[in-house]
């Protein structure tokens, strides 16, 4: 016989491993869970494989996933007949990390902490095995296979494989408990732990126990195992016991029973079975639709981000079924990509067994159900808004930027999302909604002003506030890299158009004092923008005087059409060769700066001076809008020399 395989496993698995045993420490019953819910799975993929190839299920017993434990060795056995794995298969899924988002979960890792909030949005899978055996053994055959081999690791840096003999396909996972885990021998403590997380498998599961064998012959022995019993009444025969089985989960259909049926604990624990998360979820919605289409779904909202929300490759969807039978997982044609947070069953009575991926696609059964899910979830999320802000706000602040991406892709929902909107302002503390800003309008006030930036404090701070402010006119804060999209798909509110306080063409109302005021500036100014323009040709389009500014002397404003400097920055830092849109320097004429650089210039037309502070307001105004200066040493040095001069003359008029 030759000697086992030896290989190690990839370095992240080391540590995940390393993270689900220091971190589920407390929690250690779920292994039994992630297992079971392997095993279905398992079964899962065999049976939609089979639709295509009925000879992989050869003529092997029905589907069904065994537990049971063997009290005097101390090992727990979980097995199934579902797929199995190759070889291959062994050291690719129980050696590697093979999820699509490995990477992304590995940088998370890397950069945060908290290990515990992590593993609950990675799912814990195989891996929970280590939570309670000191070493694990895998049997697998894969389906269509005759070879089976056996995989074991005691999860220090290795596992060992080796060919063995496996009747039929599937899998068998022994686990060799540790000391302090005799409690997972036991029938009872077992079959609680089934019917606890794992009732609504839809695959039998059938929990073994040892009893006495029925008795041929003699048919008054009632069914009553209790073994020193049976010592004491029959000291000449063997105790006869043998390993049997029964089926100990209800496998229903959660979502196909009646909702007053249902506790918050079943639909909680079905939601932790679909997505492999610690935690509960959020809320759910649970309807039937009986029009044109029949179907029932079960939605749930998690109550934290995955880790992969923002990942090209993130897996998204719900399962689908049609009339009960597993069909596919992450069904992303049945949820709008700005919905992808969402898990679920939806279960249709209308499609075929064998409905592919491409049938969905274009579907006129996909159209119904996915405009259901929008509905029932958003109706579900106004609920929440309506019950509970607290909760809410913490939905909000996770998938809130999710959210947004449907404005502008399915604008004819932009009613509804609208609605679930909460920006921070400068009116209240906290969040609002748009509604609540709309009660809050003054008198007069005729749009919903808004101005977009990297942070709070950036936006606040920012000088394009000054008129809004002067009027008391609330300003919504944006500093989701999406708003200025989803306004441009929101258009307006309540009638209400919404306006950017950064936008060339703000209009104020019919402001007609500030009109007059910019008016009456503009022939005076007139020689000094025309050499500041020549200044700052190369990064400016036109300098004109303000009427938005009161306390700043100026500020870059964007033309018509052009992007955000936020935005342009966000882009650039993905693609440098994005043009640059060229601003707009506004001028605030009545600032005492502004008017002593006007006399300046009519004395010293062309002088250094007028070009290097011009040059200076132009850095400032780039500051206060968070772009970067271009050259910061040339600012600096400049402003020594100011605070020099400036502190010179502090000096000379002291007393
Ligand atoms: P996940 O189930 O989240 O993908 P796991 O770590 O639980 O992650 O399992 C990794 C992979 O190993 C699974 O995706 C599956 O391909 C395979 N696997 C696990 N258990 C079984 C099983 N009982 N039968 C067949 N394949 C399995």
């Amino acid at each position: 016989m030759t000697a086992p395989e030896t290989h190690s496993f990839q370095a992240e698995v080391s540590r995940v491993l390393h993270l689900v045993v220091n971190s589920l420490y407390s929690n250690k019953e779920i292994f039994l869970r992630e297992l079971v819910s392997n095993a279905s799975d398992a079964i899962d993929r065999l049976r939609i494989s089979a639709l295509t190839d009925d000879s992989l299920l050869g003529d092997g017993d029905e589907f069904a996933i065994r537990v049971w434990a063997d009290a005097d060795a101390r090992k727990l056995f979980i097995e199934d007949n579902g797929s199995g794995m190759t070889h291959d298969e062994l050291i690719k899924n129980l050696g590697t990390i093979a999820h699509s988002g490995s990477q992304k979960f590995m940088q998370a890792l890397e950069q945060k902490n908290d290990e515990a909030a992590l593993i609950g949005q990675f799912g814990v899978g195989f891996y929970a095995a280590f939570l309670v055996a000191d070493s694990v053994e895998v049997v697998s055959r894969a389906a269509g296979h005759e070879d089976a081999w056996r995989w074991v690791s005691d999860a220090q840096e290795s596992f060992t494989l080796e060919p063995a003999e496996r009747d039929g396909r599937g899998t068998t996972i022994t686990l060799h408990l540790g000391e302090d885990h005799s409690e997972y021998l036991s029938f009872w403590s077992l079959r609680a732990l089934i019917a606890k997380y794992s009732d609504y498998v839809r695959h039998p599961i059938l929990l073994g126990d040892m009893r006495p064998m029925p008795a041929e012959d003699d048919a008054s022995d009632d069914d009553e195992d209790d073994d020193s019993d049976d010592d004491a009444k029959t000291e000449d025969e063997e105790p006869r016991l043998s390993l049997q089985f029964e089926t100990v989960n209800q496998g229903s259909a959660l979502w196909q029973r009646s909702k007053d049926e249902i506790t918050d604990e079943e639909y909680t624990e079905f939601y932790k079975h679909l997505s492999h998360d610690f935690e509960g979820p959020r809320c759910w919605t649970h309807f039937r639709i009986e029009g044109k289409q029949l179907f029932s779904g079960l939605l749930y909202v998690p109550s934290r981000p995955p880790f992969d929300l923002y990942h090209r490759d993130s897996k998204r969807g719900v399962r689908l079924f049609v009339n009960r039978v597993f069909i596919m997982e992450d069904a992303e044609e049945l949820v709008p990509s700005w919905l992808r947070f969402i898990k679920g069953v939806i279960d249709s009575d209308d499609l075929p067994l064998n409905v592919s991926r491409e049938l969905l696609q274009d579907g006129k059964v996909t159209k119904v159900i996915r405009k259901q899910v929008i509905k029932k979830t958003l109706d579900e999320l106004a609920r929440l808004a309506e019950d509970d802000d607290e909760s809410y706000l913490a939905f909000w602040k996770a998938f809130g930027p999710v959210v947004k991406e449907g404005l502008y892709l399915d604008r004819d929902q932009a009613k509804r999302i609208g609605k679930l909107l909460r920006y921070r302002s400068s009116a209240v503390d906290g969040l609002t909604s748009l509604d609540g800003y709309v009660e809050r309008m003054k008198e007069g006030q005729e749009a919903i002003y808004y101005a977009l930036g990297e942070s709070e404090t950036a936006v606040a701070g920012s000088p394009h506030l000054e008129a809004l402010k002067a009027k008391s006119y609330e300003v919504l804060y944006m500093t989701d890299p999406v708003d200025e999209w989803a306004i441009e798909g929101l258009g307006t509110w309540d009638d209400k158009d919404l306006v950017s306080a950064m936008q060339a063409n703000l209009e104020i109302d019919s402001d007609e004092d500030a009109d007059e005021d910019a008016e009456k500036d503009k022939p005076a100014y007139e020689g000094l923008f025309e050499t500041m323009q020549g200044v700052l040709d190369e990064n400016v389009r036109e300098v004109r005087v303000s009427k938005r500014l009161t306390d700043s002397p100026v500020c870059l404003v964007v033309p018509e059409g052009g992007q955000h400097a936020y935005l342009e920055r966000l882009m650039r830092n993905h693609d440098q060769s994005m043009p640059k849109t060229k601003r707009i320097l506004e001028v605030n004429g009545q600032h005492p700066l502004i008017a002593n650089l006007r006399k300046l210039h009519d004395n010293e037309p062309g002088s250094d001076r007028v070009k290097e502070w011009t040059e200076i307001l132009y850095d400032q105004a780039l500051l206060l809008e968070g772009s970067p200066v271009e050259d910061p040493a040339r600012l600096a040095r400049r402003m020594t020399t100011l605070l020099q001069a400036a502190s010179a003359t502090a000096l000379e008029e002291a007393p």
